[in-house]
């Protein structure tokens, strides 16, 4: 098939290495085990498995009210989060523009820039429309006397999300490794950002103390954890993808030397599990993988995520519709034309996918149309499936055949179940390495081995991809049945993780503060 020219074969044969059969989810998760074992046991291991100090996961009866910012999305997001108690929690935020100027300058400038939108903040949440409790309230007698600086009671808890890569040494310390997402702000890498922030506040005399450092996969498990009374992996599929799970300090052995490990117990783990087999030994490599790799920014990085992650997916579908529009002797979509978006590296956003997936199940805005027809036709579907492709992909409708469209969903579709189905790896080697499954032939389990066994295992997701790709979860949940059996697949309640960077930071703040 692979010699042929014909549009059936050749999709035939690339759904083909596409697709990823229980045996080989098993072989991948069984090599993701023993690099997270690695990971546990050094430093600087392709999966960093990133100590987080944090060492309690809340249950849903935590009280109080803490600051978080959030730096690394679009905007920097200042929130005020009061924890009712009773598994619900309040949120008040607001966005502020980072400019270009500001990411590229000065590690300075941007941070002042940090302390000055929460001071701004805490001085707009102090209209009477707006009352804040009293511990949020700036302390209206506050001068620039240095020991004020000592009086840590009038300070107000902040907890800092940081979606940039950091190396932790504590709660509240970690130094940047690098940046990521278009910052470059100078004289930044290496230095503890904790401290710069806190620096920029003690400049200014602002009475914020910052407590804790969050990356948002552990905002994801605090978060779920305490809206849902529990959790033991928060996980991320979004831009990127990412983990943060409990583990037993005794199996972190790289921490031997470390205070934090004295007392054992458990402390909260982040994978950065998108560098899974950067090696790509283990990985069902095409030769879409290889030029999507070649061309990104970080080759040979991060290779899991390649396979996973909203920034890659439409990527790969851009790169194989191309390749069947230069198809030759004939080409096999869109009669050999091609548009601005389709040439363009990045040009395909995975919310395309999402789309025609949608029209052609007839999900999402297409729902309602949908139902109005009673049992569509295939042509009714590929139709819809049409009118996507013509608004995401710039061609004109009489340039689409149904067949186009046909092949255009196959291959959206194909591309989407490996990545769901590759999640579950990551999924199921979490609870084969807490103990709550084990690895067996055909996911048998002897319930007397297991941690937990019988009871619900509660995971955090976040991201648009889980969130909005149609069958995501249902596909990664298939995979995942394959690897450790239905018996434990069914506990597996995978639930949204509801403001992770608002809320989850919130709970470390609060974590920060009680094992202080
Ligand atoms: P982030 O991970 O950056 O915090 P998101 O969770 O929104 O933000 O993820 C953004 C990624 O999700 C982008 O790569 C985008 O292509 C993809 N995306 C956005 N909308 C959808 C959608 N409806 N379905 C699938 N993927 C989407």
């Amino acid at each position: 098939a692979l010699n042929s020219n014909n549009a059936e074969d050749i999709l035939q044969t690339l759904e083909q290495q596409f697709t990823v059969d229980d045996q080989t989810l098993h072989n991948i998760t069984t090599q993701f085990l023993r690099e997270v074992a690695d990971g546990l046991s050094e430093y600087g291991r392709p999966m960093a498995m990133i100590p987080t100090y944090v060492k309690a996961v809340p249950d849903g009866t935590e009280t109080g009210t803490f600051l978080a910012l959030d730096l690394g999305g679009t905007n920097l997001r200042v929130c005020e989060v009061t924890l009712n108690g009773d598994q619900t929690f309040a949120l008040r935020q607001q966005k502020y523009k980072v400019s270009e100027s500001l990411k590229t300058g000065e590690v300075a400038a941007l941070f002042d820039y940090l302390a000055d939108s929460v001071d701004t903040f805490l001085t707009e949440s102090g209209s009477p429309s707006n009352a804040v409790p009293p511990s949020l309230s700036r302390n209206p007698t506050h001068n620039s006397h240095a020991n004020d600086l000592e009086e840590e009671d009038t300070y107000i808890p902040l907890a800092l999300t940081f979606s940039f890569p950091v190396e932790q040494t504590a709660l509240d310390s970690g130094r940047l490794l690098t940046w990521t997402k278009g910052f470059s702000a100078k004289n930044a890498i290496g230095k503890d950002v904790v401290k710069l922030l806190q620096d920029a506040f003690d400049r200014k005399h602002i009475h914020v103390k910052c407590v804790a450092l969050v990356n948002d996969t552990v905002g994801a498990l605090l978060s779920r954890a305490y809206t849902s009374g529990g959790c033991i992996l928060g996980a991320i599929f979004g831009t990127g993808t990412n983990g943060a799970y409990v583990e037993d300090v005794a199996k972190a052995t790289k921490l031997k030397n470390d205070p934090a490990a004295e007392d054992g117990g458990f402390m909260i783990v982040n994978t950065e599990w998108g560098g899974f087999n950067n090696t790509r030994s283990a990985l069902p490599n095409t030769a879409y993988d290889n030029k999507l790799d070649r061309e990104s920014i970080n080759p040979r990085y991060q290779a899991f995520e390649k396979f996973i992650s909203g920034m890659y997916l439409g990527e790969i579908t851009r790169n194989i519709i191309l390749s069947f529009i230069d198809a030759a002797p004939k080409p096999l979509l869109f009669k050999g034309l091609s548009t601005a978006e389709v040439n363009k590296q990045w040009g395909v956003d995975t919310a395309v996918l999402s789309e025609v997936e949608e029209a052609w199940e007839g999900l999402g805005r297409f729902a309602s149309t949908a139902q109005l027809n009673g049992t569509p036709s295939k042509e009714d579907k590929l139709e819809r499936v049409r009118t996507v492709i013509a608004k995401w992909l710039g061609f004109a409708l009489n340039e689409i055949s149904l067949t186009d469209a046909d092949i255009v969903r196959r291959i959206c579709a194909m591309v989407a179940s490996r990545a769901a189905r590759l999640s579950a790896c990551a999924v199921g080697a979490i609870l084969v390495q807490t103990g709550r499954a084990t690895l067996s032939a055909n996911g048998e389990q002897n319930p007397a081995e297991l941690k937990d066994a019988g009871k619900r295992i509660g995971v955090g997701v976040d991201g648009s991809l889980v969130e909005f790709y149609p069958q995501f979860e249902t596909k990664l949940r298939d995979a995942l049945r394959g690897l450790v059996g239905p018996e434990v697949e069914r506990r597996v309640e995978i639930g949204l993780a509801k403001d992770g960077s608002g809320a989850g930071a919130a709970l470390c703040a609060l974590v920060a503060q009680r094992q202080r």
